[in-house]
């Protein structure tokens, strides 16, 4: 039901409205944050719309279930959010996404990493210092780490999310507004956060090419990003028209299957080799 539409079993269960079955399933999700088998971390590259060059790549998290196959983010990280268990989840994703950035830094290909995290995160007044303290310990410069966040993180609790977006921020690490357009934000909400980048969710670009409105959206946001001083991404680019559309619209970078779909570290590295051969 995903776009990685493949002949793969996917499990999911909005079709299975099991209560026992969700549980087992978290339960899995527990186990397999101990085991390196079942998760791992896809990338994707995000690319400057005025240079061509690759600005970053943004992690995202797979789930190679031993019995149900695939289970995607959309399936098992909202189910995660309702539990302590984003924490860990959390956690080990940033150790992957992390080491990974600092492979890429020691081959001399510095490519900012960009994390998704949970709002939980945030209301977590420890979560700043152990970003940095993994940072510290892997010996990754903060300016190679990005995180991205939703608004309604911040609306949650907006004093204590605010005091970890600052001490992530003050200490180097870039922070991006998601799926921007999307949430029931303010818009007076942004000019408060400490971000960096802005993402235009891809429900926007992608209807763009044949709505006004949408096109009217997209312009909008790209006009209030700069004008706050932030870089835009344009989420879910799949085509040239796309590409076009937004340099003309000045967006700044560009993030979808037009590039590449999110793969798998090694695919990636491959795949940069080629694009910048
Ligand atoms: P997101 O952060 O908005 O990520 C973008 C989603 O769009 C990804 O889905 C990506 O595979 C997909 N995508 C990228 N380019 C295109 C395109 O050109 N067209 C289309 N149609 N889709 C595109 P994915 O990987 O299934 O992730 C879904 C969501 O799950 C993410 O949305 C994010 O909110 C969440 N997620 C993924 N990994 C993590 C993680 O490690 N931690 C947390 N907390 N959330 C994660
Ligand atoms: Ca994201
Ligand atoms: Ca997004
Ligand atoms: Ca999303």
């Amino acid at each position: 039901a995903k776009e990685q539409g493949s002949a793969v079993q996917q499990y999911d269960p909005a079709s299975d409205g099991n209560t026992a079955s969700r549980l087992e399933l978290l339960g899995d999700l527990r186990r397999a944050i101990g085991t390196d088998d079942q998760l791992s971390l896809h990338y994707q590259p995000k690319v400057s719309l005025a240079t061509g060059r690759v600005t970053g790549a943004e992690a995202l998290i797979r789930w190679q279930h031993p019995v149900r196959g695939k289970v995607f983010p959309d399936v098992f990280i909202p189910m995660a959010e309702s539990t302590s268990l984003i924490h860990p989840l959390t956690s080990h994703v940033l150790e992957l996404a992390v080491a990974q950035a600092k492979s890429w830094a020691d081959r001399g290909t510095p490519i900012p990493v960009a994390v998704n995290l949970s709002t939980r995160c945030l209301l977590d007044p420890g979560f700043a210092a152990q970003v940095f303290g993994l940072l510290y310990r892997t010996g990754l410069p903060a300016h190679l780490l990005k995180l991205e966040i939703t608004e309604s993180v911040a609306m949650a609790d907006p004093e204590k999310a605010l005091t970890v977006l600052r001490a992530l921020h003050d200490g180097g690490i870039s922070l991006s507004i998601d799926d921007f357009g999307t949430g029931h934000s303010s818009m007076t909400y942004l000019q408060h956060l400490p971000v960096d980048e802005l993402k235009i969710d891809k429900s926007f670009v992608q209807a763009m090419a044949t709505s006004h409105g949408d096109e009217v959206l997209v312009r909008t946001a790209i006009t209030l990003a700069h004008n706050l001083g932030l870089s835009v991404v344009a989420e879910g680019v799949e085509d040239d028209a796309a590409v076009v559309a937004l340099r003309v619209l000045g967006c700044d970078v560009a993030q979808g299957y037009h590039y590449a779909r999110p793969m798998p570290a090694a695919d990636f590295d491959q795949w940069f080799a080629d694009y910048t051969a």
